[in-house]
C-alpha cells in the first residue's frame, strides 16, 4: 500500500528510540523529508542508525521552527500533549501520529493487536510464540519486539503481533487491526487522560476503529469496564468473548471436565487446563485470548496446543527464580500495582512469604487482604519507607519485617521460610526508590536467589 497522502512532504519525528527511529528509517525509505528530535539524550545505538542512513537528528533540545515546518508528526507514546512542544504542535493544528499507525500505511499484512491494562506482553509474546511455532511468518512489535516501522522497510513480515499501549493508540487513526484483543481495562497512566477514566477507556477502544464483520474481537466478557462500553459503542466486528467458566456465550472457556475449550467458526479446540504452561487464572485469560487468535488464524490444533504447552514465560512475570531448601523463590517484579499482586497471590498454592513494598502509587491494599489473610505466613516489606506497609498489615497475626535493601529482604525470607513454603517478590508498587526498574529489581532478585543456592 503506498501513501496516499501526498500532500504530507516534510516528517518531523518526536523522540529517537526503538519507535522513532524505525519510523524515521521507513520515511526515509518511502522519499520524506525526516528531522528526527529528541529532548533528552539518544541512545548510541539510535544515532548510528540515523547517520547510517543519513537522517538528520538532534538531542537534548526541540528546535520549534525546524518540527513546526513539518506536515506531519510522528510522536513517540512516552512524550506528553502537557509538553511545550506538543502544545505548540497542537495549537497549530499539525496532524500527530503514532509510529504504528505511520508504519500500517505501508504494509497488508495481517494485523494482531492486543491491549489492556495488564496482560499484554505476556498475552502478546504467548500469541506470537503460538505462530512462530506454527511457521508462520510472524514479526514481533510495539511495546515489546522491534519497531513495527523498521521490519515493514527493511524486514517485512505477513503477520505482526502487537502489543499496544493507551498512548500510541492515541494517535491511531486509519490503522485497522484484523484481529484486536483488549485484556481488561482497570484505573492505570490518569494523570494522561484527564483523570477521566472515560478518556482511559475510549483510548483502549480505538483499537476496534476501522474494524470490519470479516475482523475479530477478542475480549474478557467478566470485565465490567469492556462490557458497559461495549453497550455504548457501535462496531460490526465479529465478537469472540472469553472467560473461566461461562460455556453458554463465551468462544473460551473451561468446562466441568477442566479442560480449556475454544470455539471459533473453523475450528473447535480442546485441552486439559494442566497442561497449559503458564499457572494462575491470569494466564488461563492470557492463553485463551492467544489461543483465540491462533484459531481465528487457522493454525493446526496440535501446534496451537504444543505451544500453549511449550511457552517458557515471560521473564518478572510469576518467574520461577529457583527453589533452595525445599523453598520455591518466585520472581513477579513486574507486579507493580495492587491488582497484578492480586493475581500472583492468587495462584499461590503454598504457604507464601511476600515481598511487598517500593514506590507507593496512591495503592490501596484493602484489595490484597483477603487473599494475605488465606495465604501469606509472612511479609518483608522491602522500600525506602515501610510506613504505609507495616502500618496497613499490622493487625494481621503475621509476621511483617521492615527491611531497606534487597539483601535484608532476602536475609529476611530466609529465615521466615520453611521447606515446602513459596518466597514471592510481587511488590504492588514501582522499583525507583532502590532499583532502576523492575527489571533491575527482578534480576537483583534472581542473582540474590542464586547466591544463596550454591
Ligand atoms: P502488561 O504488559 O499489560 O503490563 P504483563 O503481561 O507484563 O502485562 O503482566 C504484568 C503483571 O500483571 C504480571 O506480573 C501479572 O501479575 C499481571 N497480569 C498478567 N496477566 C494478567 C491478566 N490477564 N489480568 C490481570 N493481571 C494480569
Amino acid at each position: 500500500m503506498e501513501n496516499n497522502n501526498i500532500s504530507v512532504r516534510r516528517i518531523a519525528v518526536l523522540g529517537a528510540g526503538e519507535s522513532g527511529t524505525g519510523a524515521a528509517i521507513l520515511a526515509k525509505d518511502k522519499g520524506f523529508d525526516v528531522f528526527v528530535s529528541d529532548f533528552g539524550k539518544i541512545p548510541d545505538k539510535y544515532k548510528e542508525m540515523l547517520n547510517r542512513e543519513g537522517i538528520e537528528w538532534e538531542e537534548d533540545k526541540h528546535t520549534f521552527e525546524r518540527i513546526l515546518a513539518a506536515d506531519e508528526i510522528i510522536k513517540s507514546p512516552g512524550i506528553a500533549d502537557s509538553t511545550p512542544i506538543m502544545q505548540k504542535i497542537l495549537s497549530k493544528k499539525i496532524p500527530v501520529i503514532s509510529e504504528i499507525e505511520f508504519a500500517g500505511r505501508f504494509t497488508d499484512a495481517k494485523m494482531i493487536c492486543i491491549t489492556g491494562s495488564n496482560g499484554k506482553t505476556t498475552t502478546t509474546l504467548l500469541t506470537y510464540h503460538i505462530l512462530k511455532r506454527a511457521g508462520l511468518d510472524v514479526g514481533l512489535a510495539g511495546n515489546v519486539g522491534n519497531s513495527l516501522a523498521l521490519q515493514v522497510a527493511r524486514k517485512p513480515h505477513e503477520y505482526y503481533v502487537i502489543e499496544l499501549s493507551s498512548f500510541q493508540l492515541d494517535n491511531m487513526y486509519d490503522f485497522k487491526a484484523n484481529i484486536a484483543v483488549i485484556m481488561n481495562i482497570t484505573p492505570d497512566h490518569l494523570d494522561r487522560y484527564d483523570y477521566k477514566m472515560e478518556n482511559y477507556i475510549n483510548a483502549k477502544f480505538r483499537i476496534l476503529q476501522n474494524m470490519t464483520p470479516t475482523d475479530a474481537f477478542i475480549y474478557w466478557k467478566d470485565d465490567p469496564v469492556v462490557s458497559s462500553q461495549l453497550k455504548k459503542i457501535a462496531t460490526e466486528v465479529a465478537m469472540f468473548p472469553f472467560s473461566a467458566n461461562d460455556e453458554e456465550s463465551c468462544a473460551a472457556y473451561v468446562n466441568a471436565e477442566n479442560e480449556l475449550i475454544i470455539n471459533t467458526p473453523s475450528s473447535k479446540l480442546s485441552m486439559p487446563r494442566a497442561d497449559l504452561a503458564l499457572n494462575g487464572i491470569h494466564n488461563l485469560y492470557n492463553s485463551m485470548a492467544a489461543g483465540l487468535s491462533a484459531c481465528l488464524l487457522n493454525i493446526r490444533k496440535d501446534d496451537i496446543r504444543a505451544a500453549l504447552s511449550d511457552f517458557a514465560g515471560v521473564e518478572h512475570r510469576l518467574e520461577p527464580a529457583g527453589t533452595v531448601n525445599g523453598v520455591e523463590w518466585i520472581n513477579d517484579s513486574k507486579a507493580t500495582n495492587v491488582n497484578s499482586c492480586w493475581y500472583a497471590l492468587d495462584s499461590m498454592t503454598k504457604p507464601t512469604v511476600l515481598i511487598l513494598g517500593g514506590k507507593d502509587k496512591g495503592n490501596d491494599y484493602n484489595e490484597i487482604l483477603p487473599l494475605v489473610k488465606k495465604k501469606v505466613k509472612a511479609i518483608v516489606a522491602m522500600g525506602k519507607d515501610n510506613s504505609k506497609i507495616v502500618e496497613f498489615f499490622k493487625d494481621l497475626n503475621i509476621q511483617i519485617c521492615d527491611t531497606h535493601s534487597l539483601s535484608e529482604a532476602v536475609d529476611a525470607c530466609r529465615e521466615l521460610s520453611r521447606p515446602g513454603d513459596v518466597v514471592l517478590l510481587s511488590p504492588c508498587c514501582a522499583s525507583f526508590d532502590l532499583f532502576s526498574s523492575y527489571e533491575d529489581r527482578g534480576r537483583q532478585f534472581k542473582n540474590a536467589v542464586a547466591g544463596i543456592s550454591e
